[in-house]
C-alpha cells in the first residue's frame, strides 16, 4: 500500500483515470430517478444510461465516466439488513463506473480496472480475485473471451481467476432487454477479517459466507438482448457497465478494518461520539448504533437535498423511516434531544464539494431533520412502550411473529415505522408480518381515499411499442430515436399514420368510435412531463371520405414511441393515411400561460420565503396550476398578497423569455434550478427570465409564453398544506383569472343591487346593514321576553295547587333560559311557597327549569331531582342545587309530555 488516498482523492483519481482514457465525465443524477416511475432510487450508476442501453436514447460521447448517488433501500435491491450489521453495505453509497456505448470491450475494460488498481492505486496484486460467467444452467456460452483477458494482466495469479454461474455473474436489467455476463473484482482482506473462524467446516472464499473476501467492482459486458426465457440473441453492439462502491475500495486502500473508518464516514462516526462522550473503546464495543446513524444520517442528507422529505408514503416514508431508526439508535447511546443535524452538518463540510447541492440546501436539510426528530420524539417512548407489551404477550403464547395490522397500527397511531418495529422485535428473537404490514398500510390508504401506498406503476406491455417502434425504424419510416417531437416551434403538423393501436394490439385499420392510438412520425403535441399536461387536439385526414380523431391525451409508453390517444369520430381511419394534427390551441395558450406563471411564482417565493421554498411538485393544466414547495409552515396572508403582487409585478414588466439550449453541466453551474424527479440528458432546455439579470433560471421541457406579459393576469386561488413540511398554493392565470374576476364581480354587482350601493361603497354599507340587524335583533327580543312575561302572568294568576300546594308546570314559548329564571324569581315572589317548572326550546334545543322554595325542601321536594326525572323524557340529563336546577336535552317536541310528569310527581312527595 502506497501513501494513504483521501477518500475524495481516490474518487477523483478514479475520473481523472477514465477521462485520460477518453471518457466524458457525467455528473450523477438525482437519487429520485427521473422519468421512471417503477424505481424508487437509482441504486445503480447505470440507471441513468438504461435507454442508451434499450438504444432509444443516443449520447453525444461513447465513453462516459461517474460518480452515481445510490440508495438501496427498498424494492429488489435491499440492503438495509445488512447495514450497521456488517462493514461494507449501506444504505446511500456512491458508484463509481465507467462506461462504454457500442465502443470498448472486455480487452480494454479489464485491462483498465486492472492497470487502475494495481498500478495507480498499489493494490497487491496478491490479495486481488476475480471471476468470470459460466452458465449453471449450460446454455449460455462461457466466458472465455474475459477470463482469456484476465489471464493476460500482467503479475495476476492464475488461480485467482474463477467461474460462477447466473446469480453471481450474469446480468440482466428486467426479464427482457439488454443483458450479459460479468466479472467481479474480489480482494482477500486476509484470515483475521473471517468472522465465522469457530463454525465447524467454514471455508474462505470468494462469494463465500464470511467477510474475509468483499466484492468491490463489478464489470458487466452487454451482448445479449433477452426476448424471453429462452430466447438470447446477440446484440449488434455490446457495451461496458461498470461499478465500484467507492466506500469499499477507499477502506481497503486506507487499510482499515471498516467502510466506517474511512475519512468519508468516520468524521460521522466522531461527530456522534462527541455528542455521547463514550470513549474510543466504549464506541468500539458498541459500534453498530454508530454505524448505523453515520449511515442513515449521510443517506437522509442526500435525499432532502435532491428533495424527498420525511412523509407517509414512497420515497417520503423511507425518509421518515430512515431518520427515525437513526433517531431511535441515537436513543440507545443515550441520545435524548435531536442530534440529527449535528451529524448532518458533518455529512454537509465533507460531501459539500463534490456534491454542492448538499451546501445548498443546508438549512432545509437541517430544519427538516430536527423537525422530524422532534415529531418522532413525541410519541416514541408510548410507541415503543406498547411494542413491548405487545411482544412480551407474543412470547408468552410462544408466538414468533407479531401481526401486521398491529405493526400498521403502531405506526399509524404511535409513528413506528415498520423496519423500527422489526429492529425492536428481532432484537428480542421475534419477526414481524411485513406483508400483513403492506396490505394494512394498502387498506388503510385506499379506505382514506388516497390512492395506492406502493404503487410499482407501470406493468403495462411496454413491448408492443417497442416492437412497432423497431419495425418501423428498420423500414426507415422512423429515425434512431423515434417520433420527433417539437411542441415547441409549431401547433399543426402533416405526416403520414405509422401505426394505430386498438386494444393493446395494433391493427391496420380502425372504426368510428373505436379508442385508438395513433402513432406519427412527427408531433407537436406536448406529452405530460414537469408537471405539464398532455395537448389534445385532432387528427384529421382527407383520405378517403374523410376521417377524424378527437386527441384527448398523448403519452410515451416506450422510449421513441409517442402516442396521440383518442377516440375516433368520423370514418375510418388507415395506417399509412395522410393527415393533419392539430393541437387545441386555446387550451394550449392557457397551458402556457400557466407554465410561465409557475416560474414566476417559484421565483418570488424565494424572494420572500427564502430559498429554501424549493419545487416539490407541480401541476400545469390548462384551467389552473399548482405548486408545491418546501416550507415549514402556513404561508402568512400578508406573504400570499406579496407573493400575488410580485408576480403581477414581473407579468406587467412584460419580459422576454429566453430559451437557451446548452449543456447541463454549463446550465447548473450557471445557477439554473433542476427540478424534482425530472430526467435530463446532455443537452437541457433552459428558460430565463428577466432581461438583463434574470430573477427567474430554470432546466424546463415545457412550453412558454413570448413575454410575461402574455400571462395578463394572475390570482392566487388558495394555500394549505399539501405533506408533512410541503406546502401548496394554488393560481389561475390569463383567461382564468379573467373568469375569476368576472365571476366574483358579477357577485359584487348583484350584491351592490341588492343594497342599491355603488360597488365601492359596499363593504361601509353591508356593515351598518349588519348594525342595523343586531339593533333589530336585540329589539325583537325583548319584545319577545316581554310576551312571554306577560303569557308567564296569567299562567300564574290561575296556578293549581297540589294537596294545598301552588304548582306551576309549563311550556313557554320563544324563551330563553334567563327568561325561565326570570320567571321562577316571579313565581317566588307570589308564592311563599311552592314549585315552578317551566320548558321551553331554545334555539332547537329543550331547556328545563326548575325552582322549589325552601320549606319544600324540608319536605323532601329537590329541583334537581324533578329536573333529572323529567330531562330524560327529552333525551337529556341536568342538574343543580335543590331550589333551582336546569337540565338540556335533544328532543323538543316532547317538552310537554315532559311538564305533565311534574303535578303527579310533586304529589307523590306530598
Ligand atoms: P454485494 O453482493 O456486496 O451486495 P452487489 O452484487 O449487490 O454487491 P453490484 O450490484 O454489482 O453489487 O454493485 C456494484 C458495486 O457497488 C459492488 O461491487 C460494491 O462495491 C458496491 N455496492 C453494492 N451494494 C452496496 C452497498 N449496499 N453499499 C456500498 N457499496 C455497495
Ligand atoms: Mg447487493
Amino acid at each position: 500500500m502506497k501513501k494513504a488516498w483521501t477518500g475524495a482523492q481516490i474518487r477523483q483519481s478514479f475520473i481523472d483515470f477514465f477521462i485520460t482514457r477518453g471518457h466524458t465525465f457525467v455528473p450523477s443524477s438525482s437519487l429520485v430517478p427521473g422519468g421512471d416511475q417503477t424505481l424508487l432510487f437509482t441504486n445503480a450508476g447505470m440507471v441513468q444510461f438504461k435507454d442508451v442501453f434499450l438504444g432509444t436514447d443516443i449520447r453525444p460521447y461513447k465513453r462516459a465516466v461517474n460518480s452515481q448517488k445510490c440508495m438501496r433501500v427498498a424494492g429488489k435491491h435491499n440492503d438495509l439488513d445488512d447495514v450497521g450489521r456488517d462493514d461494507i453495505h449501506h444504505t446511500f453509497f456512491e458508484m463509481l463506473g465507467n462506461w462504454s456505448f457500442g465502443d470498448y470491450y472486455k480487452k480494454e475494460a479489464i485491462a483498465w480496472a486492472w492497470e487502475l488498481l494495481t498500478g495507480v492505486w498499489g493494490i497487491d496484486k496478491a490479495s486481488l480475485w476475480t471471476t468470470c460467467f459460466k452458465d449453471d444452467k449450460g446454455d449460455i456460452p462461457t466466458d472465455e473471451e474475459a477470463a482469456e483477458n484476465w489471464r493476460k494482466q500482467p503479475g495476476i495469479n492464475l488461480e485467482h481467476i474463477l467461474y460462477f454461474g447466473r446469480k453471481e455473474n450474469f446480468w440482466e436489467m428486467a426479464d427482457t432487454g439488454p443483458c450479459g455476463p460479468c466479472s467481479e473484482i474480489h480482494v482477500d482482506r486476509g484470515l483475521e477479517f473471517c468472522d465465522r473462524q469457530d463454525v465447524p467446516g467454514h471455508v474462505c472464499k470468494v462469494n463465500g459466507d464470511c467477510h474475509r473476501f468483499v466484492e468491490i467492482w463489478n464489470l458487466v459486458f452487454i451482448q445479449y438482448n433477452r426476448l424471453s426465457l429462452t430466447d438470447l440473441q446477440p446484440l449488434p453492439a455490446t457495451h461496458v457497465d461498470t461499478g465500484m462502491g467507492l466506500d469499499r475500495i477507499v477502506s481497503i486502500m486506507q487499510g482499515v478494518n471498516s467502510n466506517y473508518r474511512t475519512d468519508l464516514l468516520m468524521p460521522l462516526i466522531e461527530t456522534v461520539q462527541r455528542l455521547t462522550k463514550d470513549s474510543d473503546a466504549q464506541r468500539d464495543l458498541n459500534f453498530t448504533p454508530y454505524r448505523v446513524i453515520a449511515d442513515h444520517t449521510r443517506a437522509c442528507t442526500f435525499l432532502i437535498a435532491d428533495g424527498v422529505v420525511p412523509g407517509n408514503i414512497g420515497r417520503n416514508y423511507v425518509c421518515r423511516m430512515i431518520i427515525r431508526r437513526a433517531s431511535r439508535f441515537g436513543l440507545k447511546l443515550g441520545l435524548k434531544e435531536p442530534f440529527l443535524a449535528q451529524v448532518a452538518a458533518t455529512v454537509i463540510d465533507h460531501y459539500g464539494d463534490a456534491y454542492p447541492e448538499l451546501k445548498r440546501n443546508r438549512a432545509t436539510i437541517l430544519d427538516n431533520l430536527t423537525r422530524e426528530e422532534k415529531r418522532f420524539q413525541r410519541t416514541v417512548d408510548a410507541g415503543l412502550g406498547y411494542l413491548d407489551e405487545l411482544l412480551a404477550v407474543l412470547k408468552s403464547q410462544n408466538t414468533g411473529v407479531l401481526d401486521g395490522r398491529l405493526a400498521f397500527n403502531l405506526y399509524a397511531t404511535l409513528g413506528l415505522p415498520f423496519e423500527l418495529t422489526r429492529d425492536v422485535a428481532r432484537e428480542q428473537g421475534l419477526e414481524v408480518d411485513e406483508a400483513g404490514f403492506r396490505k394494512a398500510m394498502e387498506l388503510h390508504r385506499l379506505a382514506s381515499g388516497a390512492g395506492k401506498a406502493f404503487g410499482a406503476l407501470g406493468g403495462e406491455d411496454v413491448d408492443i411499442y417497442r416492437n412497432i417502434v423497431q419495425n418501423l425504424v428498420n423500414q426507415n419510416k422512423l429515425g434512431h430515436s423515434g417520433v420527433a417531437y417539437d411542441p415547441y416551434s409549431t401547433l399543426e403538423v402533416e405526416g403520414r399514420v405509422l401505426a394505430i393501436v386498438k386494444d393493446g394490439v395494433s391493427v391496420q385499420d380502425a372504426e368510428e368510435g373505436d379508442r385508438v392510438e395513433i402513432i406519427l412520425p412527427k408531433t407537436c403535441f406536448y406529452v405530460e412531463s414537469g408537471g405539464q399536461v398532455s395537448d389534445t387536439g385532432t387528427i384529421t385526414s382527407y383520405a378517403g371520405s374523410g376521417w377524424e380523431v378527437q386527441v384527448e391525451d398523448t403519452r410515451r409508453p416506450a422510449a421513441g414511441a409517442i402516442v396521440h390517444i383518442g377516440v375516433v369520430v368520423r370514418g375510418q381511419p388507415q395506417v399509412d393515411d395522410p393527415v393533419v394534427a392539430q393541437v387545441d390551441a386555446g387550451r394550449r395558450r392557457d397551458i402556457m400561460r400557466n407554465h410561465t406563471a409557475t416560474h414566476l411564482l417559484h421565483a418570488e417565493l424565494h424572494a420572500i420565503l427564502g430559498d429554501h421554498a424549493r419545487q416539490a411538485g407541480s401541476l400545469v393544466a390548462p384551467d389552473r396550476l399548482r405548486f408545491d414547495f418546501t416550507h415549514p409552515e402556513a404561508v402568512t396572508p400578508e406573504q400570499l398578497e406579496q407573493i400575488e403582487a410580485g408576480v403581477n409585478r414581473d407579468i406587467l414588466g412584460n419580459h422576454r423569455l429566453k430559451i437557451v439550449v446548452k449543456p447541463l453541466q454549463q446550465a447548473i453551474s450557471e445557477g439554473a434550478m433542476a427540478l424534482f424527479g425530472e430526467k435530463y440528458g446532455e443537452m437541457v432546455r433552459t428558460i430565463s427570465i428577466g432581461d438583463q439579470d434574470p430573477f427567474s433560471y430554470e432546466l424546463c421541457g415545457g412550453t412558454h409564453v413570448r413575454e410575461t406579459g402574455d400571462i395578463g393576469l394572475f390570482l392566487i386561488t388558495s394555500e394549505g398544506s399539501a405533506a408533512a413540511g410541503v406546502r401548496r398554493i394554488e393560481a389561475v392565470t390569463g383567461r382564468g383569472a379573467y373568469e375569476l374576476v368576472q365571476k366574483r364581480m358579477r357577485s359584487l354587482k348583484q350584491a351592490a343591487g341588492l343594497l342599491s350601493s355603488q360597488l365601492e361603497d359596499l363593504p361601509a354599507k353591508t356593515q351598518s346593514l349588519l348594525d342595523e340587524l343586531e339593533r333589530e335583533r336585540k329589539q325583537s327580543f325583548k319584545l319577545r321576553q316581554a310576551l312571554v312575561a306577560a303569557e308567564f302572568g296569567q299562567l300564574l294568576d290561575s296556578t293549581p295547587s297540589v294537596k294545598g300546594v301552588p304548582v306551576l308546570a309549563a311550556v313557554l314559548q320563544n324563551a330563553d333560559s334567563e327568561t325561565l329564571r326570570q320567571m321562577c324569581d316571579r313565581f317566588r315572589q307570589k308564592f311563599s311557597s311552592g314549585v315552578v317548572v317551566l320548558g321551553s326550546a331554545v334555539e332547537g334545543h329543550p331547556v328545563l327549569i326548575a325552582a322549589v322554595t325552601d320549606d319544600l325542601i324540608k319536605r323532601g321536594i329537590l329541583a334537581s331531582e324533578i329536573v333529572k326525572t323529567i330531562a330524560q323524557v327529552v333525551g337529556g340529563s341536568g342538574g343543580g342545587r335543590p331550589n333551582l336546577a336546569q337540565a338540556g336535552g335533544k328532543d323538543p317536541t316532547r317538552l310537554q309530555e315532559a311538564i305533565d310528569q311534574v303535578i303527579p310527581l310533586v304529589e307523590k312527595k306530598l
